[in-house]
């Protein structure tokens, strides 16, 4: 094993032993502390067990490495000399937290300790030095029962039943109403049940107590709910946490005293000014986790004006270092202000996008940065739909819009429940008290999430922002009903099972499914979406088959038509029957009727497709139907359409068996029915033809009309239909006497025509990757039925991720790049690009950058994370 730099790391009084860029061996909040303090922000003082540490305790069988225990402690003497104060001291004892932080934040996933060092005489210590024995025995009690949960691994309901009973006893309601001496008989509940359960006295040596909860924080990594969350976001298990050991300072002192969380600019929307809240005479995770309803922050001002100003000072100065929205957990302990934690905000996509640009107008960060602080996956979230402010709705409740978007389904109450409808299909709203990190899975399948209790700042709230999941929180009109699972909202009752629709952005809770529509992406977003256009050099297309398609993908920044599949101009009801009829039909004069039927509706088709394309081009590829897909299913159907086509039965009934296919995706598709049946391609030809000669002379333009062929795997067979297509293109624009400017190109879905590609490329203009059918035949995996074991290889890392969805560029890719280089071997002008489902996600857009294809075409939806990516492509490898 590699020797460990240093162990522990000291920072405090403005200087910090930690380089703030090592975060993979500080852990992103305890480089954060460093940094902060190296900054001169008010950070209260202490030390960071480095992550190497806790890599090395899970390599060695949960031990620690022999110098730990002698660098710990030489960092707690300075930590205790510069606070004047001991672990331990029965006059003035050194309290402390210790948490994780691992280089990504995991929010709420691993454990913490607060007030670490307390015990039957510290306390007293406390007591005296404060003259406030409730607060000392409120952070006794604290301290056991985290201790107790983390350490011990008693659950919190032990705990919490007494706390519960107590306040029933003494008439309370909130735990701020019980006095000094209820908490300290609290405190003696605690340890006679801590000792009831384990056997043993809750630790009195508070170096004992450190050990435990520094050991406790490594284990945590290992948690259930941590390794669910790294599975979600693609963090490695083999980081480890940091641990760090902090002085502590409290928010609970008095009313001089409040702790809070706070941003320096709105998370959900972006906007400038501080957004945040607090809770006067409080402790941090009293925030965090929504169980009192905190305050605006606002409201300090006239609170603590000088604690006020001094905060907005602090956020200025952390704003304009970082350069980015800040995150701020903060302390403030007798009017003074402390740091706790400052990060990176996580925001919802239209925040990112207005931070992001404003930030550029501010003179903050430059456009490059801008664009790459945007991810493809908060584009996507901007195309999600909102609540239709124009549809009638039923208003059930209100509660605070914690993340925007409009979500319907149906009511569950827990999140394994959750997963269990969502694995079954259906839709469904997480709706809870409150949510704690054990909710993640249920969260993560949910459409939105309701909360009765909580901040905008609390778990709920954070964790859906950071999914792009509408969610609802502190809505204190929901009454939920655990033993009936009905929940009631303004006296209505509603009962798992039963739609209802959130509204992210209002806070609205709305009866039943009321619809949504598209956001309006705003001028933020065009501004945004003008530098990532000056920025990138890949060409983006959309995949479109009709002109509805064509329209929507121009709106979405398309800027030419990279795949028209024709087969799917006949999944629509009314055509299929003339599509089977072409297929069906065993004379060559019955195909000839069949064909006359289609003609008119394709040209028609590509009229209106031309005419939203206008001068763009547009690549309409020739039928490629697997036949299983247009064929009827059953006799009953075969009959019907025998009926309607006046032809006989059986006569249909043998062709079908005829054309019946062990493996259809293999089998009579693509060029094969071109060349089989070369009147059918000869039909569509036409149809295109005929279609751009009236659309050039009804508008006046010049269009590009791109003729591709499907499942080509050699150059004589693409050779042979390149001389049907012209042939046909010559005779129309006889007819029409005019030229249309038709080009004539291939798909590459076959090995063998990346293999022959330079073959290929003497005949073919373009060349368009069809990586879903090169993935299929590449890995030998067929595209519909991976489903049953795919997922299985990603589990065990076989496969990284699901070929399918990102290309597998050691494979296809390499494919792909000989097609590249071969194709252009023999035509230098060679156009190439890509039109599999791969062309929109981010990761295959790089590759394609990188392989300096011409561009990548993707469904309409898709086309501004294509942008996107393909910009950053170009500034994260600068050529
Ligand atoms: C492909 O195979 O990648 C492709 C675009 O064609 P289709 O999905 O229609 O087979
Ligand atoms: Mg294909």
């Amino acid at each position: 094993m590699k020797a460990l730099t240093s162990p522990v790391y000291f920072f405090g009084n403005g200087t910090s032993e930690g380089d703030p860029r090592c975060q993979d061996l500080l852990g992103g909040k305890g480089a954060g502390l460093c940094e902060m303090t190296q900054l001169g922000i008010p950070v209260p003082p202490g030390f960071i067990i480095s992550t190497e540490v806790c890599v090395a305790y899970y390599q060695n069988q949960f031990s620690y490495p022999a110098d730990l225990k002698e660098k710990v402690y030489e960092k707690l003497k300075r930590l205790e000399s510069v606070m004047g104060a001991k672990l331990g001291d029965i006059e003035n004892p050194l309290l402390v937290s210790v948490r994780s932080g691992a280089r990504v934040s995991m929010p709420g996933m691993m454990d913490t300790i607060l007030n670490l060092g307390l015990n039957d005489q510290t306390v007293e210590g406390l007591l005296r030095r404060t003259q406030n024995p409730r607060f000392a025995y409120d952070s006794y009690r604290r301290f056991i029962h985290m201790y107790g949960n983390v350490v011990l691994g008693i659950q919190s309901d032990e705990f919490e039943d007494i706390l519960k009973q107590k306040k029933k006893k003494n008439g309370v309601e909130k735990d701020t109403e019980l006095d000094a001496a209820a908490l300290k008989e609290i405190v003696l509940a605690y340890q006679k049940r801590v000792k009831d359960i384990t056997g043993t006295s809750f630790p009195q040596d508070p170096y004992e107590q450190l050990w435990g909860a520094i050991g406790a924080v490594f284990r945590s990594w290992n948690s259930n709910r941590a390794i669910a969350y790294r599975k979600i976001h693609h963090i490695s298990n083999e980081w480890g946490t940091a641990v760090t050991v902090q002085a502590m300072v409290f928010g609970n002192m008095g009313q001089d005293s409040a702790t809070g969380v706070a941003f320096t600019r709105n998370p959900a929307t972006g906007e400038k000014g501080i957004f945040g809240e607090y809770l006067i005479n409080a402790q941090g995770e009293d925030v965090v986790a929504g169980i009192r309803t905190p305050q605006a922050l606002m409201h300090l001002k006239e609170d603590m004006p000088g604690a006020y100003d001094d905060l907005l000072q602090i956020f200025n100065r952390l704003e304009a270092h970082y350069r980015d929205m800040q995150d701020i957990e903060f302390t403030i302990q007798d009017q003074k202000v402390w740091v706790l934690q400052a990060r990176s905000a996580k925001r919802t996509a239209t925040a990112a996008i207005r931070t992001a640009v404003e930030m550029v107008q501010e003179k903050m960060i430059s456009k490059k940065e801008a664009v790459l602080r945007i991810s493809p996956l908060q584009i996507e979230q901007l195309l999600h739909p909102m609540v239709d402010p124009a549809s009638p709705k039923q208003v059930l409740a209100k509660g605070l819009p914690a993340s925007p978007g409009g979500a319907t389904g149906q009511v569950v109450f827990s999140p394994d429940e959750a997963e269990k409808w969502a694995a079954a299909g259906k839709k469904v709203i997480l709706v809870r008290m409150e949510t704690s990190p054990e909710d993640i899975h249920g969260m993560y399948v949910a459409q939105g999430i309701l909360t009765a209790r909580g901040g905008s700042t609390s778990h709920a709230a954070v964790v859906a922002r950071g999914m792009g999941k509408c969610c609802v929180v502190g809505c204190d009109e929901l009454h939920i009903n655990l033993k009936q699972d009905e929940m009631e909202l303004r006296g209505k009752k509603i009962k798992k099972g039963e739609t209802i629709t959130l509204n992210g952005t209002t806070g609205e809770v709305y009866a039943g499914k009321v619809p949504t529509i598209q956001p309006k992406l705003d001028e933020t977003y065009q501004t945004l979406m003008q530098w990532v256009d000056e920025i990138r050099t890949l060409k983006v297309r959309a995949n479109a088959d009709t002109p509805h398609d064509a329209k929507v993908a121009i709106g979405f920044g398309a800027e030419g038509i990279g795949l028209c599949r024709t087969e799917h101009m006949f999944f629509d009801e009314t055509r299929i029957d003339a599509m089977r009829e072409m297929i069906l039909v065993d004379r060559d004069n019955f195909r000839k009727r069949a064909l006359d039927k289609l003609m008119p509706m394709q040209k028609a088709d590509f009229i209106g497709i031309f005419k939203e394309m206008r001068e763009r081009p547009v690549t309409i590829r020739l039928l490629d139907p697997p036949l299983h897909e247009f064929l009827p299913k059953n006799n009953k159907e075969l009959l019907a359409l025998s009926k309607k086509l006046d032809l006989s039965f059986y006569r249909l009934k043998r062709k079908a068996k005829s054309l019946d296919e062990f493996n259809p995706m293999l089998g009579f598709r693509g060029s094969r029915l071109g060349v089989a049946y070369p009147e059918i391609y000869e039909m569509q030809v036409r149809a295109i033809l005929e279609a751009a000669c009236e659309v050039e002379a009804s508008e006046k333009i010049k269009l590009k009309p791109e003729i591709m062929l499907p499942i080509i795997g050699d150059a004589k067979e693409f050779e042979v239909l390149k001389e049907l297509i012209q042939k046909t293109c010559k005779s129309v624009e006889k007819q029409y006497r005019t030229k249309i400017n038709t080009t004539i190109g291939t798909m590459i879905e076959l090995p063998r025509a990346a293999l022959t590609a330079d073959d290929i490329a003497k005949e073919a203009q373009f060349f368009s990757f069809g990586t879903n059918d090169l993935t299929q035949t590449t890995f030998g995996i067929s595209r519909d039925d991976s489903n049953h074991f795919l997922p299985k290889y990603i589990e065990k890392g076989i496969y990284e991720t699901d070929p399918f969805v990102s290309i597998d560029q050691k494979g296809v890719g390499r494919l792909m790049e000989m097609g590249v280089s071969l194709g252009r071997k023999t035509n230098p002008h060679l156009k190439v690009g890509i039109c599999g489902e791969h062309g929109g996600e981010p990761k295959s857009v790089h590759f394609c950058h990188k392989l300096g294809l011409d561009y990548v075409s993707c469904s309409p939806y898709r086309v501004p994370v294509a942008r996107l990516a393909a910009a950053q492509a170009v500034l994260l490898r600068p050529s």
